[in-house]
């Protein structure tokens, strides 16, 4: 850190820059932002016009991106159990997690499954309210709840068809934890 000699005070590395009489002017830089911005537009205007694509912008919903990258969160998956059914022991620890309180989880009791009894009978996310936070997948004790980075489709003028189902989650990209293993389900009537 230095002093100016002339005010004797310290001078941060980040001290704003001395304003000249340009900055001061101001026209000079306005016309400069202009310029760019029309040579962008009309460079894009004409690709558009003669048939190529202009602005690197994705027409949504008619087109999606490919290029997401690999930790984009994107839409939830449900992980299986080598039997096909939930890895969730229905604990509900996305559900209190999640900021924006739009999972919805109804517990079920299956008293065959010895290791795991609880399972979700229901599960459901509210997508017009999801801030695609990941604080559920991070919550998650059963690596349950993942999110893949392909996003879900997001236009709909119903809300209410912007529930995303237990079914969906388990199925639109079936994916398992095969290092986990599972103790098989005990068989009706059978031991415990
Ligand atoms: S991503 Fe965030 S907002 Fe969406 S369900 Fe998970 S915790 Fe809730
Ligand atoms: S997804 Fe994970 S955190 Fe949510 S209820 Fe199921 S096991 Fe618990």
């Amino acid at each position: 850190m230095s002093y100016d000699p002339k005010t004797a005070r310290k001078v941060y590395w980040n001290e704003p820059v001395q304003t000249t009489a340009w900055d001061l002017s101001y026209l000079p830089e306005i016309l400069r932002g202009l310029k760019i911005t029309s040579i962008v537009f009309l460079r894009n205007m004409g690709k558009w016009m003669t048939g190529r694509k202009g602005a690197l912008t994705t027409y949504y919903p008619e087109e999606t991106r490919t290029d997401y990258a690999p930790i984009n969160r994107g839409k939830h998956v449900l992980t299986q159990r080598p039997d096909g059914r939930p890895q969730c022991i229905a604990c509900n620890m996305c559900a209190t997690v999640c900021p924006a309180k739009v999972i919805e989880i109804e517990a079920a009791f299956d008293p065959s499954d010895a290791a795991h009894p609880k399972y979700p009978a229901r599960f459901e996310i509210d997508y017009s309210r999801c801030v695609f936070c990941g604080l559920c997948v991070e919550a998650c004790p059963e690596d349950a709840i993942r999110m893949a980075k392909e996003v879900p489709s997001l236009t709909s003028n119903d809300r209410h068809s912007m529930w995303l189902s237990m079914d969906e989650m388990l199925n639109w990209q079936p994916a398992r934890d095969v290092a986990k293993p599972y103790p098989a389900k005990a068989a009706p009537g059978g031991p415990k």
